[in-house]
């Protein structure tokens, strides 16, 4: 076992490990050894397990681009420069081992590294009995603040990028393509493609994020979980609610060709469904025209879809939702959700 591991540590090492910003002491080592140049440092970790948060038969490439930009998006989300990542492999058994499956994931995994200038700089690699399962810390610098989830305020505009609900009608279409529970999805090939891109491959809002925080922006976080879910962090922690109306959440031109205005695809894709690694950032009206050209920049589009209004003690639910000039229930399901 030992030669193995140490196989698939090189291999990685060879493919990844390269000389990165701060780096004194990469893989190779007890631990890494990493210069911050003076600044503070901002450090995440998602988990990913198969059959949970991928199928097991994903390709590797695919899965090496995602789990590292889902942990990019969180840095994103606090206004982070990332510069560092750990990867904590637990592997099952492969009859024909893992040379190409790293292979190929790591090409999946250079190919975003490379976009956000991250570096390797160390992990753990286990065998396992249980499913396969990836664990990475993502580790970024702050040149000035961050943006935080507790810091709406009444009033501030409630913004999103790129556009929600691709990646949940993707994942539908998966399911029942398997044979397993889901919504169909009646699209051409096309706009098929374009969704299944999106939940294969997200981008994390790198630059605009950084851009919105220098211009001011103090309250942010990423939606990976479903926009209502997600928003109800940010309301939760800033201890405030808000009114969101639904026919403003920006929807792709395919999603638009899925949902055709029904109310219940609405519901379940954009406005619950996860994976949009999208930001859902609050800031005050002052800012929006600022936002608006720093987005233009990035070539991203923002859409401001709501406002935070202030505390409601009576008020038996933290979002105010309509749709078309009516006031809406909301879903019971609001997002995804672990069970434990
Ligand atoms: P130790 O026995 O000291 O914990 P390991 O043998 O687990 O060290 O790891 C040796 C080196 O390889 C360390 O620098 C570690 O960070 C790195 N490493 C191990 N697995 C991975 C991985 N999956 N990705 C990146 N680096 C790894
Ligand atoms: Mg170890």
């Amino acid at each position: 076992m030992a030669n193995a591991e140490f196989a698939l540590i090189k291999q990685l090492q060879q493919a990844l490990g390269h000389a990165g910003r701060g780096v004194r002491l990469g893989i190779g080592d007890d631990a890494a050894w990493l210069d911050t140049e003076g600044r503070t440092l901002v450090s995440s970790m998602d988990t990913l397990v198969a059959g949970r948060h991928f199928f097991a038969d994903v390709h590797p490439a695919d899965l090496g681009w995602k789990a590292l930009a889902v942990n990019l998006s969180d840095l994103a989300a606090m206004g982070a420069i990332p510069r560092w990542c750990l990867l904590s492999l637990a592997l099952p058994p492969l009859a024909e081992g893992y040379g190409q499956w790293l292979q190929d994931f790591a090409a999946g995994w250079r190919a975003m590294a490379e976009r956000a200038d991250v570096a390797l700089v160390g992990g753990d690699t286990v065998a396992t009995d249980g499913p396969l399962t990836l664990s990475i810390t993502a580790l970024g610098v702050v040149e000035q603040g961050v943006m935080r989830r507790d810091a709406a305020r009444v009033g501030d505009q409630i913004w999103v990028t790129g556009t929600l609900g691709d990646a949940a009608a993707a994942l539908d279409r998966a399911f029942v393509s398997r044979g397993l529970p889901g919504w169909g999805v009646d699209c051409s090939e096309a706009n098929a493609w374009f969704l299944e891109n999106r939940r294969l491959r997200p981008q994390p809002r790198l630059d605009f994020a950084r851009a919105a925080q220098a211009a001011g922006v103090a309250c942010a976080l990423d939606c990976s979980d479903g926009f209502l879910a997600d928003l109800g962090h940010i309301l939760q922690a800033s201890g405030l609610r808000a009114r969101i109306d639904l026919e403003h959440l920006p929807l792709s031109s395919a999603l638009r060709e899925c949902t055709d205005g029904d109310l219940q695809r609405l519901l379940r894709w954009p406005l619950t469904g996860g994976d949009d690694y999208e930001l859902i950032f609050c800031a005050p009206p002052a800012l929006s025209l600022i936002l608006m050209e720093l987005a233009e920049n990035c070539a991203l589009p923002v859409t401001s879809v709501g406002e935070v209004l202030p505390a409601d003690p009576h008020a038996a639910e933290d979002v105010d939702l309509y749709w078309q000039g009516q006031s809406l229930a909301l879903p019971m399901n609001r997002g995804h959700q672990h069970v434990f």
